[in-house]
């Protein structure tokens, strides 16, 4: 083999890698938590969104999901990526 095929190779194993454990940090969140069935949503913006009106409640924890009402409507649940990866 090339050793240019092998370094590719080696360096494409190595992203690989790198982004299966960045997903898995990304899923498990930033060390251990008290309440594990609390999720700690405030890196990703979540949204609750009336449909009637327009309001909007940011979310930074989300507990058991008791979806509140607004204008007499259950809320949308919205999720917002950031511009941070
Ligand atoms: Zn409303």
């Amino acid at each position: 083999m090339e050793p240019l095929v092998v370094l590719t190779a080696l360096v494409v194993g190595v992203v690989i890698a790198w982004l299966g454990i960045t997903a898995l940090r990304a899923a498990s969140g930033p060390g251990p938590r008290e309440k594990p069935d609390v999720e700690d949503v405030e890196g990703l913006e979540v949204f609750l969104v009336c449909r009637e009106c327009g309001t909007e409640f940011r979310v930074t924890r989300l507990g058991e999901l008791q979806i509140p009402r607004h204008c007499g409507e259950p809320m949308e649940v919205v999720r917002r990526h950031t511009g941070e990866s």
